[in-house]
């Protein structure tokens, strides 16, 4: 008998240009740990530990940007005065 403890994974990706994070992917996760273990639940097919707080929807986002150094290197750097 399996956990069956349910989440759902959204894949999210930044428009190029924007601080915007457009949904991708909508994923449906279903634990496939025995009942009763310990620790966050675990989807194996998709490879996604989470933990559920009690009284809400488990929700997860994952970012998959292509570059997500190129964001931070948008960020204007503080200037040094020599
Ligand atoms: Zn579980």
């Amino acid at each position: 008998m399996s956990c069956d403890a349910r989440g759902v994974l959204l894949v999210t990706r930044e428009m190029e240009g924007t601080f915007t994070h457009v949904a991708r992917q909508r994923i449906e996760l279903h634990c496939s740990l025995p009942a009763g273990h310990a620790g966050p639940h675990r989807d194996e097919l998709n490879v996604q530990e989470w933990l559920v707080v009690q009284g809400r929807p488990t929700l997860l986002l994952r970012d998959e940007s292509e570059s997500p150094e190129s964001a931070n290197a948008a960020q204007p750097r503080p200037k040094v005065s020599d």
